[in-house]
């Protein structure tokens, strides 16, 4: 059953947060430095319709897929869960960065929004702040940490 592959929730909670943490320093250590050229439109608008950004999304997701079949082929649960946690987290992503943070697609921005996604949205928007490649704060997606990210707190509506 394919259904026991999702059960190892520990594996999978470690898939998606683990996908926060590899995000994060790939955000900082390699978009920001030799692939700054596939991040650069999220940056800057060029225009594109697909954003060459999303090339990480991709990357990512044939992972999670390689994990699935690497279950089906070894019958060992553990990969496919960290492969659904990554998923999870790339529909987490999708909708809280690309669709609430950027609102992007279904614009979800102007909803209600609790004060951690409130303030999470001003946090990325420091990221955004000087568009350019050597941005130096703020490189997570979907949470933030108070004391190594920048918060700016009294910008905290997240609406401008
Ligand atoms: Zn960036
Ligand atoms: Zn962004």
């Amino acid at each position: 059953m394919i259904i026991n592959y999702f059960v190892d929730v520990p594996a999978s909670l470690a898939g998606f947060l683990g996908m926060e943490a590899i995000a994060r320093l790939m955000h900082k250590y390699v978009m920001h430095g030799i692939l700054w050229p596939l991040h650069m439109d999220h940056h800057i608008e060029m225009g594109h319709r697909f954003q060459r950004n999303n090339f990480f999304a991709l990357f990512f997701a044939a992972i999670a897929v390689s994990l699935f079949v690497l279950t089906l082929r070894t019958g060992n649960a553990a990969f496919a869960s960290v492969g659904f946690g990554m998923a999870m987290y790339g529909l987490a992503y999708l909708i809280v960065h690309d669709m609430i943070i950027h609102n992007y697609y279904l614009h979800l921005r102007n909803r209600r929004h609790s004060r951690y996604v409130q303030n999470l949205i001003a946090v990325h928007e420091l990221h955004h702040v000087n568009d350019g490649r050597n941005r130096g704060r703020n490189w997570g997606f979907l949470f933030y940490i108070p004391g190594i990210d920048e918060v700016p707190w009294k910008k905290g509506d997240g609406q401008k």
